[in-house]
C-alpha cells in the first residue's frame, strides 16, 4: 500500500505524492510537505483509516 508522510505533522496517509490523500489532502500543491512513507498509516480521518 503507497503511504505519503506530512512532513510537518508526521502524520502519514494512504496516498501517493502527486495527487491526493485517502483523505483528501492535496499532495501536488507542496511537495516539499510530503515524502514516501513506508510506515503504518496513523491518520484516523475517512477514507485513510
Ligand atoms: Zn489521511
Amino acid at each position: 500500500m503507497m503511504a505519503v508522510k506530512h512532513v510537518s505533522t508526521s502524520e502519514v496517509h494512504k496516498g501517493q505524492i502527486g495527487g491526493a490523500t485517502a483523505c483528501g489532502f492535496d499532495t501536488t500543491s507542496k511537495l516539499a510537505d510530503w515524502e514516501v512513507s513506508f510506515e503504518k498509516i496513523t491518520c484516523l480521518k475517512n477514507g485513510c483509516k
